[in-house]
């Protein structure tokens, strides 16, 4: 929108930062101790946005070079040369960036999924033993905890760096138009609060940190073509699409997500994340019938396989799914990952226990001593759920998964009664779409030219489309944001 004679600022700071996650986060620090004047506009009562959910690790390059291969190998041509080599770049000094700036310390990540997160989920790829492994933040250091999952302590650290440096933050101020003056340069940003619309003056410019739409049916419709559940925040609306397309901008990667598997927990408005510790089990359609490698596709692209549509019938087979498994995997720890998602800050949400009785006692999990029994509970045809076990437990016991090829070492025969079954479904962990960006995180119009004093970081507009490097959308973030954030703070003053 542009700036009329009428309008009124309500606040002013040189960089005004919309969404306090990690690219928020790194670029209000980064922009404050550039010597700008600094104000994070954030939607919800708390800050943290997804990066409070997530695992919360940092990369570790161990050689630049051949990272940039393996990335070059998985974006596509949409994103420049410039912008991946900016992100390494960075991403390189990210943890020295961070002791020095939030006197954060790290240590090894401690919690180990099965299977097993590799360092690259495309192996075959060139440069793939570029990457390192993945450090986590010290978890008690700022008021974090052993027990939550990476991203929670990794926000505390953020938290920490906004508050030694008495950093401004509006709550429950949520970014909906941008306002320009007469050429085109963005100069503020209207919000709504609870006591009404603002208007906030940005001096030098507007940093837009907003995150994505993980919950927005609407656009999860047409850009996804279906509608998902979340695990996310509930402040994912995609406001940062909205805000940037009135202004012109070039969206990209509107199709990436990141999504896992979770179950829809009963009179619970948010899903919990699925996670196994045990080889023994796999997944089956609606119609019995196994579908995946389940342990070779990466646990944030499941979307691929569980989204599948059978055109001629109109219909999604695998929405719901079931998880079957047997004894090993119930007594092998809670089913939950260490990522639950934003129902473990449901206070009316009780939590997973830990060897999964509860889950069974209310339900929630079906079990049965025999595989026929579980599949009359779930539903099917006599000898069709017991066909699909005993194939599996031929591949498990021959090492051989000729239809699917699930690597030997990773899968375990449902042999041990009693055997359990649970509905699953996709579960967006997020979004990556959103307003195409360059290397210096400039905003980009639909013919590649800057929309002047607009920036972006993180996951509205990531670099990531089709294919998910795994944790690189907390890396991505956090190197943008600092990039930004510099950058902005170094900016003349616009005028109105
Ligand atoms: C359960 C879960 C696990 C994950 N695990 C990993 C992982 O291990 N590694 C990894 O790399 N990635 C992971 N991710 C993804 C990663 O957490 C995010 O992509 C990343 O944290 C995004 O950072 P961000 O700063 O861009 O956005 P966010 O952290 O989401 O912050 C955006 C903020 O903007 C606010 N906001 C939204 N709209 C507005 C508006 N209009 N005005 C003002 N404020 C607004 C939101 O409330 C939010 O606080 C995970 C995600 C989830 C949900």
């Amino acid at each position: 929108m542009k700036k009329d004679q009428t309008m009124k600022w309500n606040k002013t700071a040189d960089v005004v930062v919309v969404g306090l996650g990690a690219a928020g986060s790194c670029t209000a620090i980064e922009a404050h101790d550039n010597g700008a004047t600094v104000l994070v506009l954030e939607a919800d009562k708390v800050a943290g946005g997804n990066t409070r959910l997530s695992g919360g690790t940092l990369r570790i390059f161990k050689d630049t070079d051949k990272v940039y291969q393996y990335y070059r190998a998985i974006f596509d041509e949409t994103v420049k040369d410039e912008l991946i080599h900016k992100l390494i770049d960075v991403t390189a000094t990210s943890h020295e960036w961070f002791k020095k700036k939030c006197d954060a310390e790290f240590m090894v990540a401690t919690k180990v999924p099965f299977p097993p997160a590799p360092n690259a989920v495309w192996d075959f790829l060139p440069g793939c033993e570029g990457l390192g492994g993945r450090s986590q933040f010290v978890a008690d250091k700022f008021g974090g905890s052993e027990k939550m999952n990476g991203g929670f302590n990794m926000f505390k650290t953020m938290m920490h760096g906004i508050e030694k440096r008495n950093i401004e933050i509006m709550y429950e101020t949520r970014g909906r138009h941008l306002i320009t003056n007469g050429k085109k340069e963005v100069i503020g940003i209207q919000c709504e609060t609870p006591k009404g619309t603002i208007n906030v003056r940005a001096k030098k410019a507007v940093c837009l940190t907003c995150g994505g739409f993980h919950r927005s049916a609407e656009k999860q419709l047409n850009y996804l073509g279906l509608k998902y559940i979340a695990q996310g925040t509930k402040c994912g609306y995609g406001d940062g699409i909205d805000m940037t397309a009135e202004l012109g901008a070039k969206m990209w990667h509107m199709t990436g997500v990141s999504c896992g598997i979770s179950y829809k927990v009963k009179d619970h408005e948010d899903p919990i994340a699925i996670g196994l510790h045990s080889p023994n089990y796999l997944y089956i359609d609606q119609k019995g019938k196994r579908f995946l490698n389940e342990t070779g596709v990466d646990v944030h692209a499941m979307a691929f396989d569980f989204t599948a549509c059978v055109a001629e019938e109109m219909s999604y087979p695998r929405l719901p799914a079931w998880l079957i498994f047997d004894e090993h995997v119930r007594e092998s720890g809670s089913l939950i990952g260490h990522c639950p998602g934003i129902i473990q800050e449901d206070a009316t949400f009780d939590g997973w226990s830990d060897d999964n009785q509860a889950e069974i006692s209310k339900g929630w999990i079906k079990m049965a001593y025999t595989v026929a029994d579980l599949g009359k509970k779930l539903g099917f045809n006599p000898g069709v759920l017991e066909k699909a076990v005993a194939d599996y437990n031929q591949c498990a016991l021959l090492g051989y998964d000729p239809e699917f090829g699930r690597d030997a070492h990773s899968m375990g025969p449902i042999n041990r009664l009693p055997f359990y079954a649970i509905e699953v479904w996709p579960a967006l962990l997020n979004t990556q779409g959103g307003p195409q960006h360059d290397e210096y995180g400039h905003v980009l119009n639909v013919e590649e030219k800057p929309i002047e004093r607009l920036f972006a970081a993180g996951e509205l507009g990531s670099i990531v489309n089709k294919f998910y490097p795994g944790g690189t959308n907390i890396t991505e973030a956090i190197a943008m944001g600092r990039v930004i954030g510099e950058l902005t703070a170094k900016l003349t003053d616009v005028e109105e």
